[in-house]
């Protein structure tokens, strides 16, 4: 492809709101353009990375043994009201109304949509087990687009669905999946981890994400450093600490109370009395699908986990009650509640469990209890593991390791579904004795354009984006400094049709620039291998190549450079 018949716009500044580097680059590499909030428009050059992206999806999803189908972008309520999810989705669903009045709204995800269609298909065991993908845009009105690509509102996503008979098959596509997304994002040249992972909206009870590790990622990620458990933070577990032997309660000193006047915060209290805060209880009031209100315990010097405590409480909706509420309840102004004589629901955190000479809220105004003995001063109704993992500590899961922590930007989520759509939309099969059984799922997601500013976020420099070979959108960059210089332009135009037979893809700048634009751009937009053309290379007989990465550079002679380049880039592409 010729530069000076592409549309390849780009930006010698960063883009005024642009944070993260892949938004920056991408935009600055003329590769995509904002049209709204979270909505863009694909450029040629990145509609050819997309496009080696999916190409590599689904040679990997047809491999594994899926089929691809294409569903449509809009679908009725009814089908969502079905599953109990037009209620719950909330405003990231988009939703409209057509000329007659009746509810739509453009997919999220398509489990509804795809469980409808197999409902009224499938009717035995023999026609089932099969995996259903498709490659489609996906729209979900998120409260903080942001990113780039990263968070779109309107973005690509590869969605695939399973349909099994039992469990244990539906767990073998699972694992198969699991297998097949290594594979994809191996090929596409990233660095990632996959991670134990909470299930969000879509539901069901396992599921894993695959995670692109980057700082600049949005998600917090703790792995151990002796086995290979690694979870997203919102789903690690925390092991219970054993508790040390006790039944000593005489040996606590009695119950102090202390004033602390306007000091509300663990921070400013464990000042004001020189305590460190591991000895603080901190109570936090919750309200419970928009009804009662409890009060949930934990350390003061851990955070609490809410997906925790929302699955300990068994609820849909939890969020902070305000204080005017609290304060109704409680009659306690805000900073000096605590767990000692408080009207409502208690929940602790395990590690609240047998705490001593503790510290927390007196349930007064500008007091607080000190020498607080868990056992003998108050007793909460349930403990569980209600905060979030951090660095340090132990592993969950073996008995040497503890956690560290990175981030992460999540490009693929694996969910084990069970039978959560096939129940509530009655989508069944009839097993050999002709019994009806509602049929096992899995769903399985890629984020093909977040996938696309990861790749970015994990392959640049200063200059620009450097493209891993496998999804570059060319392979080559040929560079003539002068393209109108005849004996330049003679070997540019040579070695281009003699690579493009040999189906290299090149980019050839052949714009009347200055060199320093060209080599300006050509680190920019990142194609891996960048071949120069120049008078002082003719002189010699040779043309320069440039490895974006590794910044190696290697004069070859121009009658070898097609077959030299060749086998280059054919190297390239098969590690
Ligand atoms: P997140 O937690 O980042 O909001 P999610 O867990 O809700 O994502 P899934 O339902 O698992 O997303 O969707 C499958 C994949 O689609 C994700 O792994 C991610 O790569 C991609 N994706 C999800 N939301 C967006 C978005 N707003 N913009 C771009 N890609 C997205
Ligand atoms: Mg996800």
């Amino acid at each position: 492809m010729r530069w000076s018949t592409t549309f390849i716009p780009t930006l010698k500044e960063d883009p005024a709101d642009a944070e993260v580097i892949s938004h920056k680059l991408l935009v600055r590499a003329g590769m995509i353009r904002q049209v709204s909030r979270g909505i863009y428009d694909y450029l040629p050059l990145a509609l050819k990375v997309i496009r080696k992206i999916e190409r590599i999806v689904r040679e990997e999803m047809d491999r594994a043994g899926a089929q691809e189908l294409l569903l449509p972008i809009a679908s009725p309520a009814e089908l969502w009201q079905e599953s109990g999810r037009w209620e719950v989705y909330g405003k990231e669903l988009l939703r409209f109304k057509d000329r007659h009045e009746r509810d739509f709204c453009l997919g999220p995800t398509h489990e509804e949509v795809i469980t409808d269609l197999v409902r009224r298909v499938v009717r035995s065991y023999r026609e089932i087990p099969f995996n259903l993908y498709q490659i489609q845009t996906k729209f979900r009105d998120e409260v903080r687009p942001r990113f780039g690509l990263m968070r779109g509102r309107e973005f690509i996503m590869k969605d695939a669905y399973s349909f099994h008979a039992d469990m244990e098959d539906c767990r073998r596509e699972y694992e198969n999946m699991f297998q097949t997304y290594k594979r994809i994002f191996t090929r596409c040249g990233l660095q990632f981890r996959p991670v134990e992972a909470d299930t969000g909206a879509i539901g069901g009870t396992l599921s894993h994400e695959f995670q692109v590790l980057a700082d600049s990622g949005e998600d917090a990620l703790v792995s151990c450093n002796s086995c290979d458990y690694a979870a997203n933070v919102l789903k690690a577990e925390v092991r219970a600490q054993r508790l040390l032997g006790r039944n000593l309660k005489e040996n606590s000193p009695p119950l102090a109370k202390v004033a602390t006047p306007g000091k509300k915060s663990v921070a400013e209290v464990a000042d004001f009395l020189s305590l460190p805060p591991e000895k603080f209880i901190k109570t936090l009031v919750y309200k419970v699908d928009h009804a009662d209100l409890v009060a949930v315990l934990v350390r003061g010097d851990h955070e609490i986990n809410e997906l925790k405590v929302r699955s300990v409480l068994d609820c849909q909706e939890l969020v902070l009650a305000e204080q005017v509420e609290v304060e109704k309840a409680t009659h306690v102004a805000q900073g000096f509640l605590g767990p000692i004589g408080l009207g409502i629901r208690v929940v602790a955190d395990q590690a609240i469990q047998g705490m001593r000479e503790a510290v927390t809220g007196a349930n007064e105004a500008n007091f607080h209890f000190v020498e607080v003995d868990q056992e003998r001063d108050f007793t909460p109704s349930a403990f569980a593991d209600l905060r979030m993992a951090k660095v340090g500590d132990l592993c969950p899961r073996c008995d040497r390791g503890s956690l560290e922590c990175h981030r992460g930007i999540e490009v693929g989520q694996v969910f084990y579904l069970g039978k959560k759509y096939s129940e509530s939309m009655g989508a069944t099969y009839l097993d050999a004795d002709g019994r009806e059984r509602p049929i096992e799922m899995g769903c399985y997601g890629i984020g093909i354009s977040r996938l696309l500013a990861a790749a970015i976020e994990q392959n640049h420099d200063s200059n620009g984006i450097i493209w891993p070979f496998s999804i570059a959108p060319f392979h080559v960059h040929l560079l003539p400094i002068n393209y109108k210089e005849e004996a330049i332009k003679e070997v540019t135009d040579k070695l281009y049709k003699e690579l493009s037979k040999r189906e290299i893809e090149v980019l050839v700048d052949d714009r009347d620039e200055r060199p320093g634009v060209k080599f300006k751009d050509a680190d920019l937009i990142g194609i891996p291998l960048r071949v120069t053309v120049g008078a002082k290379g003719l002189e010699k007989g040779c043309v320069e190549l440039r490895w974006r990465r590794e910044g190696r550079t290697e004069e070859i002679p121009v009658g070898e450079a097609d077959k030299k380049i060749t086998a280059s880039v054919t190297e390239a592409l098969r590690v």
